[in-house]
């Protein structure tokens, strides 16, 4: 009887260990490689995705005033510099006098012209709009450049009024956080 006893133990310890080296064994947690050739070699596909980290660096107020529904241009302070135009997309130096340049918040409603427009039918990779979308050059009263942004919805023609717009509740944190709309009555 005390046999028997101990030999189901023994038996009962030996079923246990296999189980917890089982469950316990190393898996494949990957993706199963795909193979592109096997001759004259083998050639694997091998996915990589990455994280490109970037830095506003002194930009870094024209994207906060983006997320606050504000479109922000620098200007020269330099007194006797001939560059006293608003610049957007900011530069962070005078590309005059190189003096560092300050920050202007252009008062809402900002209303441009088209200058020009494109539709975007085959977007190259990154842009992340969905197509096709109208790609527009707007003249902003006041500024030097006459900044690429988009047209929200409607149809452009040269010389239409269109009003800036934000992406202030789910920003993406780039310059598609503004954009225009029609502005004609
Ligand atoms: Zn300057």
């Amino acid at each position: 009887m005390v046999k028997k006893t101990i030999q189901k133990k023994k038996k009962a310890a030996t079923k246990k260990k296999i189980q917890t080296k089982t469950k316990d064994q190393i898996k494949f947690i990957g993706k199963v490689t795909k193979i592109r050739q096997k001759d004259p070699a083998e050639v694997i596909e091998w996915p990589r995705s990455i994280t490109h980290v970037h830095t506003y660096g002194l930009l870094s107020p024209f994207f906060e005033g983006l997320r606050k529904g504000e479109l922000r241009a620098t200007v020269c302070p330099n007194k006797s510099c001939l560059e006293n135009r608003l610049w957007i997309p900011p530069r962070a130096h005078c590309p005059d006098c190189h003096t560092e340049m300050v920050w202007k918040t252009l008062p809402n409603p900002v209303i441009g012209k088209i200058y020009t427009f494109t539709q975007v039918v085959y977007a190259g990779i990154g842009i992340e709009l969905s197509t096709p979308y109208w790609q527009v050059d707007v003249e902003i009263p006041g500024l030097a450049p006459v900044p690429k942004s988009y047209l929200l919805y409607g149809t452009p023609h040269i010389g239409m009024k269109v009003k800036a717009e934000f992406r202030t509740k789910n920003p993406t944190n780039t310059v598609l956080d503004y954009y225009w709309v029609p502005y004609e009555k």
